[in-house]
Order: structure tokens, then C-alpha cells, then sequence
């Protein structure tokens, strides 16, 4: 999740008496529980999303800030009511709040900007003649697809550039115009010669002066996605063999520069290996217990919530946990690097989660473990 920029609207400030009124309204209705809350504008807009183990405490925190520019006492000054849930757990709260700052995407907001630090991911832009950026998440209705995550930005970025450069891919500014070779019309209007070095070099197609089709630059691409994806090995292999061709001519020095280009790529393709396996280990079904008695039972794939029921308390209940778990867990699904952008923040979230609390993968288990009357029980 990445801050929501929005312009601030001009609403004059929360008078001391409505803020003294949000106070008693707190004092008096809110309880210690998990739950989701919400800081709502005099015009109706959600300025702020929160989430808390202990709601009453938690809110009530906002009204004993010191300092008038800090964040709290901000958003308190920006909302006219303050509006709020219960949830089954902390875990239930944390899904909540995601949800929500989705869907609402208020202004205060910045949550889990510490989280996504930890990541990127590799975007493949829109547009003609796509071209991959190493980022740290989605950006705001993005429909690019994206691969990932990864640990690392600096390493990504360096293997990126030597998958570019083996597969002639751009790398240059969105706004780049490209003219591709069956676009012969555009020539009227643009040299052939880019001044770009990579085109000089033969590390990148030319995309930009005809160097290349549509076609042409399509199948590097879809090359780079099946890499990606881990299901094609063609970019280290084409360079394995480049490498020996330049060894056998005696081309030692191009050789070397292959051998390098070589490691680096392997050394992308062990890196997509490992996340891939670490996306994998977050799959189980995970029994978290709720307020009051209101346990549920998360049905997690690949670093997602795939589905959530609450614990079954009947025999048909467990029966219709046992069909769903067999859905969600279903061994059609093929692997893939790739992650819809909507998931990205799900993942995220999951992820530091289980890191945050490493002992509650012990209300945990694997998905074949979980039989009708087992679940019943
Ligand atoms: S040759 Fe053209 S398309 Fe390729 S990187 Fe350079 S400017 Fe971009």
C-alpha cells in the first residue's frame, strides 16, 4: 500500500465542541476489541481508515495528542464523526482496514509503506512497446502486470537491465515515441537514427527508428514474460550458446562479457526461484481464534486470502469447509511469478504478518491435513 495523494479540501476545521462531542461519543459506545474505524469528513469523505487490537483505547489516543501539527490531532481536526466496527481478531481487523483504505483510499493514509520497503516488483508497462520497471508496488489503478515480490531492489534493477540487453527490450522514458518497422508512414516524420546508444550497441531492438516490428518486439517480450514466469529458460540458454560460439572463435573477451551477462541471469532465475518458493510457503489453512467465541478459519493460497468461513460447529458446516478447501487449493492453478496487481497489497500484508509473528504459523495447517470430521470435531 503506497500513500494516497489527494488535494485537501477546503473545509474549515472541526470546531473544539464537535471534537469534545466525538471524544464523549468514543468515551461512551466504544469498547476494548479488535476492530476497523473510520474518520469521516462534515462532506462525507473518509479521511482516515484505522485498525486496532483495543478500538476504545485506540481512538481515544487521538484526542490526547500534544501537538496540533501531529498526525492524529490532524486528522481529529479533519473529521466531524468517527464511525466504527468490531471484528473477530487483530487478523480480521488488519483485512478489514486493507479493504477499506481500497476502496476509500483516504487521504491520511499511508499504511504499510514500511512493508512494501521491503519489496519490489517488476511491472511491465502498457502501451507500444512495453518495457519492464523495477517498482515497489502497484501504482494507483494500474493494470500492469507485475512479477514479484522481490528482496533487493538494487540486484533486481542490475538483472533487469541484463535481461533488457540479452532480449534487446527499451529501457528508455515512458514517453519515448516509438515507430516500428511496419509503420514505414512515420519515417516521413521521424529519422531512423535514434542517437541512442543501446541501438548502436545491439542491446535494445530500436523499436524507436523501425529497428523492428510490432511482431518482432512482441516475441522478445513474451520471451521476458516466460522467464519471468519460470517456465522458459531461453534468454540463459541463447546466451549459454553465444557465449561458447564467441569461446570457440577465440572471441575471449566477448566471451567474458557473455559469461558475465550469463551469471547475472542465472542469478535472477535463482531469485525468482526462491520468492517463488516463499509466495508458496504461505499456503495453509489458518484457524485464527475470535472475540466472544468467533473463530475463523482463513483458507490462504500463494499469499492470499482465497476464502474465510468461521470455525465449523456442525458436521455439515465441516463438510462445506472440506469442499471449499478442495476448491481454493485446487492443483489446476498454474505456478506463476506473475501477481494481479489487486493481490499485491493482500501479499504484502500476509507476508509481514507471519513475519511480525512467526508463532502463528502454528495455528497453521497444510490444506490435505483437513478431513470433514476432523473439522467437525
Ligand atoms: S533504441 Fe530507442 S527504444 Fe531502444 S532504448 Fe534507445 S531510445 Fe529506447
Amino acid at each position: 500500500m503506497r500513500a494516497v495523494s489527494k488535494v485537501a479540501p477546503m473545509r474549515p476545521p472541526t470546531s473544539d465542541e464537535q471534537i469534545a462531542a466525538m471524544r464523549a461519543h468514543v468515551r461512551e459506545n466504544a469498547t476494548d476489541r479488535p476492530g476497523v474505524y473510520r474518520m469521516i469528513a462534515s462532506d462525507g469523505e473518509v479521511v482516515y481508515v484505522g485498525k486496532s487490537k483495543r478500538v476504545r483505547t485506540r481512538l481515544l489516543s487521538y484526542f490526547r495528542c500534544a501537538f496540533p501539527e501531529d498526525k492524529g490531532a490532524r486528522i481529529v481536526r479533519d473529521a466531524e464523526r468517527i464511525e466504527w466496527e468490531y471484528t473477530p481478531s487483530e487478523f480480521a481487523a488488519l483485512l478489514e482496514e486493507l479493504r477499506l483504505i481500497k476502496r476509500f483510499r483516504p487521504r491520511f493514509n499511508v499504511a504499510m509503506k514500511r512493508d512494501a520497503r521491503n519489496y519490489c516488483f517488476i511491472k511491465i508497462t502498457k502501451g507500444a512497446a512495453p518495457k519492464l520497471v523495477v517498482v515497489r508496488g502497484p501504482g494507483q489503478d494500474d493494470s500492469s502486470i507485475y512479477y514479484g515480490p522481490f528482496m533487493g531492489a538494487m540486484g533486481v534493477s542490475e538483472a533487469v537491465r541484463e535481461l533488457n540487453d540479452v532480449l534487446g527490450l527499451r529501457d528508455c522514458s515512458a514517453d519515448q515515441r516509438m515507430n516500428f518497422a511496419d509503420q514505414p508512414e512515420l519515417f516521413e516524420f521521424f529519422p531512423r537514427t535514434p542517437g541512442c546508444i543501446r541501438f548502436e550497441v545491439k542491446k535494445c531492438l530500436g523499436p524507436c527508428v523501425g529497428g523492428c516490428t510490432v511482431q518482432q518486439y512482441d516475441e522478445r517480450l513474451t520471451l521476458a514474460r516466460a522467464f519471468l514466469d519460470g517456465t522458459d529458460d531461453g534468454p540463459i540458454e541463447q546466451l549459454r550458446s553465444e557465449m561458447e560460439a564467441a569461446s570457440e572463435r577465440l572471441e575471449y573477451e566477448r566471451a567474458a562479457t557473455l559469461r558475465d551477462k550469463f551469471k547475472r541471469l542465472e542469478a535472477l532465475r535463482g531469485q525468482f526461484a526462491r520468492l517463488r518458493f516463499a509466495v508458496e510457503t504461505l499456503s495453509f489453512v489458518y484457524t485464527v481464534p475470535g472475540d466472544e467465541g468467533a473463530d475463523r478459519i482463513y483458507l490462504i493460497r500463494r499469499g492470499r486470502v482465497r476464502g474465510e468461513l468461521p470455525v465449523p460447529q456442525t458436521p455439515s458446516d465441516a463438510t462445506a469447509l472440506f469442499h471449499l478447501i478442495e476448491d481454493v487449493f485446487s492443483p489446476n492453478e498454474p505456478l506463476s511469478g506473475q501477481i494481479p496487481t489487486h493481490e499485491i497489497d493482500e501479499l504484502l500484508l500476509l507476508s509481514s504478518w507471519f513475519r511480525r509473528f512467526p508463532s502463528e504459523l502454528e495455528r497453521t495447517s497444510a490444506a490435505g491435513t483437513v478431513v470433514p470430521l476432523a473439522a467437525a470435531s
